[in-house]
């Protein structure tokens, strides 16, 4: 069962960032960096799902970092997670991880605090070609595999409330 989510999230990942390069932040296996469209499944069911940290796109990733520099809740849990205090957010130290400029929760990328960065990624759930508009619920489903931020469950339901299309 899980290793038919990771296979159904992989291809969702393809498909929703059509032409963009799609790397594995913080590989603790590299052998991703290969797979293109005409993906290997055997390749993928060899390695187990702990293997890997959520894959970002390249261009979000860049963002991703420089929001993570601007946003003060990021910092904190950065600051605690270096002086070992106590969290600001719920969740223990070792649910989060902080490499290479991108903060994540178990594995999970931590969404800055950017509201255009937040809504377009919302959008690219939720709008893609593939996906047709689903409801709040699948489309945070869908979020949720590879992003986390504050409030995003609201955030979420208020952006598709204002979807002219789901109207
Ligand atoms: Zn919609």
């Amino acid at each position: 069962m899980r290793w038919h989510l990771f296979l159904s999230e992989f291809d969702i990942r393809l498909e929703y960032v059509p032409g963009k390069e799609l790397i594995q932040a913080d590989a603790l296996s590299r052998r991703h960096d290969h797979v293109d469209q005409t993906h290997d499944e055997n390749m993928q069911v060899m390695l187990p799902e702990s293997m890997f940290i959520r894959m970002i796109a390249t261009d979000l990733r860049d963002e991703v970092k420089k929001g993570t520099k601007n946003d003060s809740l990021a910092q904190k849990i950065i600051k605690a997670l270096e002086e070992k205090s106590p969290m600001p957010i719920r969740g223990e130290h070792k649910d989060w991880l902080y490499i290479d400029g991108i903060l994540r929760k178990k594995g999970i990328c931590y969404v800055p605090d950017d509201i255009e960065l937040r809504k377009n990624l919302i959008r690219t759930y939720h709008e893609a070609p593939t996906s047709g508009h689903p409801g709040k619920y699948k489309t945070l489903m869908l979020l949720i595999k590879n992003y986390y931020w504050p409030g995003m469950i609201t955030m979420v339901q208020k952006y598709i409330e204002g979807c002219a299309t789901c109207q």
